[in-house]
């Protein structure tokens, strides 16, 4: 399948951008899924049975001096064999969150940079937000610098 410009931009693998619109001083860009299936986590086996999709809408890093947020299908899978449903999961996103961890690795260095205030401010987040945006990220940094000093 030929990439789009629009694919090309966004950069996130195993996506295209099916539309697009600008409401409201933002922009929100419709994804689909390529894959047409998952494996189970419980038994490994791959899967196509479709059971249900709901979409959520994840903010990403601002494009052309606007907001971007991605209307993101959360997809369920059933497994005949194990008998049980199945969330898929993203590579550019983390389970239950709704932004990018692109989005996430870019506010916490911001914060490192200045502070959370006026990261919240530019952002439109509350403080708080950003806060929880901070530790979550920080989290992950502290453990991949963990793996790398018991190596
Ligand atoms: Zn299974």
């Amino acid at each position: 399948m030929m990439k789009s410009p629009l694919d090309t931009m966004l950069n996130i693998a195993g996506t295209t951008v099916e539309s697009f619109q600008q409401v409201e001083g933002y922009i929100c860009l419709h994804i689909k899924m390529l894959n047409r299936g998952m494996q189970c986590p419980y038994c490994q086996r791959y899967t196509e049975k479709l059971h249900q999709t709901t979409y959520i809408l994840a903010r990403d890093l601002p494009s052309f001096g606007q907001p971007v947020y991605l209307k993101v299908p959360r997809r369920r899978f059933y497994c005949r064999r194990c008998q049980k449903y199945s969330t898929e999961r993203l590579d550019f996103m983390d389970w239950q969150q709704v932004h990018t961890q692109r989005y996430e690795q870019n506010i916490y260095q911001r914060v490192l940079a200045s502070n959370v205030e006026q990261v919240s401010r530019e952002e439109g987040l509350t403080g708080e937000e950003i806060e929880a945006i901070f530790w979550r990220v920080n989290q992950t940094v502290k453990k991949k610098i963990g793996v790398g000093l018991n190596d």
